[in-house]
């Protein structure tokens, strides 16, 4: 066996596997560039390094439970007017994430809040982060089951570890004051440590309505809109505009 071979098994038996298999290309760019045996070194580990944080992005975005994975060049910026590709934009460089900012996308179905929380929800994944994203119903469903099933445990500790957790259709349905105390359990633990991402069909005079409980309900609302950006979004629905036919218009 030569060494270079000997070399490559090496590498890989020590689960570098990426560094094994550019080993070859590496020496000869190191012979060619003249590097020292500490900088091929340093390439080579640069290489296993760069290629592990594309298995990191990957594990966090299958852990991230996105319903679909659409971006902002995706959103067209001409039918939803009121936000601005340049705000979007700016909030994908995620530096709201460090402050434990928030995000509330209001405003009827349709008009593009979950694209818009995804999308955000992707940057953050690009850039490094640890997202979740959960429907109300699906996170009230979670904690109710948090001790008798071990999927709902899993998602909570994804929850609790993630830096942007988004909570999507706030308010679509009715909930209980039960649902309402956990639910608010989960705004508090997060508070000032995580940012969270809310879309609502709601205006906030309704939150006492569908949470049944107008002092838990302000509560919540004090928490979330602390530190706060708030995107009341108007419009047309997008799925109603580009509903797609069965049949051909006559
Ligand atoms: P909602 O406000 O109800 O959460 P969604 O964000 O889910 O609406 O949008 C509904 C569908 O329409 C999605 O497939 C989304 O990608 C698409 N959509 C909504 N607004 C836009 C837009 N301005 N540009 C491109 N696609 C859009
Ligand atoms: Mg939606």
């Amino acid at each position: 066996m030569n060494l270079l071979t000997k070399v490559q098994e090496q590498l890989a038996t020590l689960s570098l596997k990426h560094a094994a298999q550019e080993l070859e290309k590496t020496m000869d760019m190191a012979r060619q560039q003249e590097w020292t045996p500490l900088q091929a070194l340093e390439e080579l580990l640069k290489i296993e390094e760069l290629n592990r944080l594309d298995a990191g992005k990957l594990r966090r975005l299958k852990a991230a439970n996105l319903p679909y994975h659409k971006s902002l060049d995706d959103f067209d910026f001409g039918f939803q007017a009121s936000v601005s590709r340049r705000q979007m934009q700016q909030l994908a460089e995620m530096s709201w994430l460090e402050g434990a900012y928030n995000i509330m996308f209001l405003g009827p179905p349709g008009v593009g809040k979950t694209h818009l929380s995804v999308a955000l929800g992707l940057a953050a994944i690009g850039a490094g982060y640890r997202v979740l994203f959960a429907r109300m119903e699906q996170l009230i469903n979670w904690l109710k089951t948090e001790t008798i099933s071990s999927r709902s445990k899993k998602q909570l500790l994804h929850l609790y570890r993630a830096n942007l957790v988004i909570l999507d259709e706030v308010g679509f349905q009715q909930i209980s004051r039960q649902e309402a105390t956990l639910l608010f359990g989960i705004v508090n633990r997060l508070y000032q440590q995580t940012s969270i991402i809310i879309t609502s069909n709601h205006n906030f005079e309704d939150w006492g309505e569908f949470v049944g409980d107008p002092v838990i309900a302000s509560a919540m609302l004090d928490r979330l809109m602390h530190k706060c950006e708030l995107f009341s979004m108007t419009g047309e629905s997008y799925r109603l505009k580009h509903r797609e036919r069965i049949l051909p218009t006559e």
